[in-house]
């Protein structure tokens, strides 16, 4: 009798020895990373103009990077592409193949691209199709192929899912990106410049100078590096030419890689940069080319090296997660407006007619074909601590809204992924409607939709940073 209860003693003890084991095993907040090429075949034509440009070959490979955190049984994933923008067909496709591979559902997916002007066209179901070439063969091939390779890079990340220690900081870097909206000094609007003219008076606009940077770090006896995710508004258009490659962000990565290790994944989600880029019109000797994207993304790699000192380790819990489908209204256009769209597009391939032109036509014709299909868009936001959240938003969204978005968020570091979950091109701030230029000719949502987006993601913010969240 006095072995079988010291024997049920010592059982006890050890199972509340245990314990505490057990349940941090279950509690500990852990993370998986991976990336996957995804770079099409060569031939397939590109994205980021208004004309169907087949590629000619490879600098960089393209790739799928993914993080998978998990929490108290909980999971979230993140996706950032090397391609121009997420149409919504993709993103549920490949959800629904996530969801089958790992058990992670969809509204827990975010996915986003880097909006490389290097990467493949991507069936869109708009008049740009025909134009770019998204209905073509090697394209609809691509595309069906796509989701599999995505959910694959998904569920290499979930495998790889370990103890390990997230910690954010925000860092800083005010000379690389720059309004490309100018107002000149007859207080008319300009776009893109023209470089060292004298008529320029000043950008229309800010910038957003913050470099978010998400480490995350193995928690085992010997900390290793597992990913790094990089946030940034500035759009990827410096490379140029008929090459694929994931244009700075690339180089961001290299950099990146040989300072923390070959097995670094870097993933680079495009901040608010609608209407950012690299050009400094200031510059007479800036060219493009891999140079130029080699500079550039070697400058914001020294932004992120900067803020490593200031990485504030984070008290994770459960990922918090919010996605909401938002109804935006479609744009109106006039008689007189639509008659000249239908004019133009007759014309499309004519070198003499300025990108903003072909964009308003494709606009107005795009609209007028899907008049009666609402325009919805998803909005998510997702916590893992009471000090970090990211946001997920629909379209290339200008910069003043990723400014007032952060402002208002209850998080002491808000990353914003734009281009995620899908996309409706441009969502300029109210108040760039009357000055126009190509960003808001090609917009497809009425002015207001895009203050519209940062009220229902703030209202998400402030929803997952009360601890009865979950
Ligand atoms: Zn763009």
């Amino acid at each position: 009798m006095k072995t079988r209860l010291s024997s049920c003693i010592s059982a006890a003890a050890v199972a509340a020895a245990l314990l505490p084991w057990i349940c941090r095993g279950a509690d500990d907040f852990r993370a998986g990373a991976a990336r996957l090429d995804i770079t099409p075949p060569i031939g397939t034509p590109m994205a980021g103009f208004y004309s169907m440009r087949a590629s000619l070959g490879v600098i960089d490979p393209l790739y799928a990077n993914a993080i998978v955190v998990e929490q108290g049984g909980a999971k979230a994933a993140f996706v950032a592409l090397d391609v121009a923008y997420t149409p919504r067909t993709l993103v549920v496709a490949t959800r629904r193949l996530i969801t089958e591979q790992t058990g992670i559902t969809g509204e827990r997916v975010m996915i986003s691209a880097t909006h490389t002007h290097s990467g493949p066209t991507l069936t869109r179901d708009s008049m740009m199709d025909e134009i770019t070439g998204g209905q073509t063969p090697p394209v609809v091939d691509y595309m069906g192929k796509l989701p599999a390779l995505i959910a694959k890079a998904v569920a290499s990340a979930n495998a790889k899912l370990a103890p390990a220690n997230a910690s954010v900081a925000m860092g800083r870097e005010e000379h690389l990106s720059f309004n490309r909206r100018f107002v000149m000094k007859d207080g008319s609007y300009s776009w893109q410049g023209p470089r060292l003219s004298p008529n320029i008076a000043r950008p229309a606009g800010p910038i957003d100078p913050d470099v978010g940077v998400w480490h995350l770090t193995s928690a085992g006896k010997k900390t290793e590096p597992l990913a790094t995710y990089v946030n940034f508004a500035m759009h990827p258009t410096v490379m140029g030419g008929l090459k694929f490659s994931p244009d700075y962000p690339a180089y961001l990565s290299k950099r990146l890689a040989e300072y923390f290790g070959p097995d670094m994944v870097t993933f680079f989600a495009n901040g608010c940069c609608g209407n950012i880029n690299q050009a400094n019109v200031q510059w007479a000797g800036q060219h493009g080319g891999a140079t130029e994207g080699e500079r550039v993304g070697t400058v914001l790699g020294a932004a992120v090296f900067r803020a490593l000192p200031n990485l504030e380790p984070q008290k994770t819990f459960a990922p918090r997660v919010r996605s909401k489908m938002v109804t935006l209204q479609r744009r109106a256009f006039t008689d007189a407006e639509i008659a000249e769209a239908r004019q133009t597009a007759l014309r499309l391939s004519d070198p003499k007619i300025s990108t903003p032109a072909k964009a308003k036509a494709v606009c107005i014709l795009d609209t007028l074909a899907k008049q009666g299909v609402p325009l919805e868009v998803e909005v998510q936001a997702v916590a893992i601590s009471g000090g970090f959240a990211i946001v997920a938003l629909p379209g290339e969204i200008f910069v003043e809204l990723g400014l007032a978005l952060k402002k208002a968020s209850p998080f002491k570091h808000t990353f914003i992924a734009e281009l995620a979950n899908g996309s409706i091109g441009y969502i300029p701030n109210r108040s760039a409607y009357p000055e126009g230029l190509y960003e808001v000719l090609s917009a497809r949502c009425t002015a207001g939709s895009g203050e519209l987006l940062v009220d229902e993601a703030v209202k998400m913010l402030k929803e997952i940073a009360t601890p009865q969240a979950n």
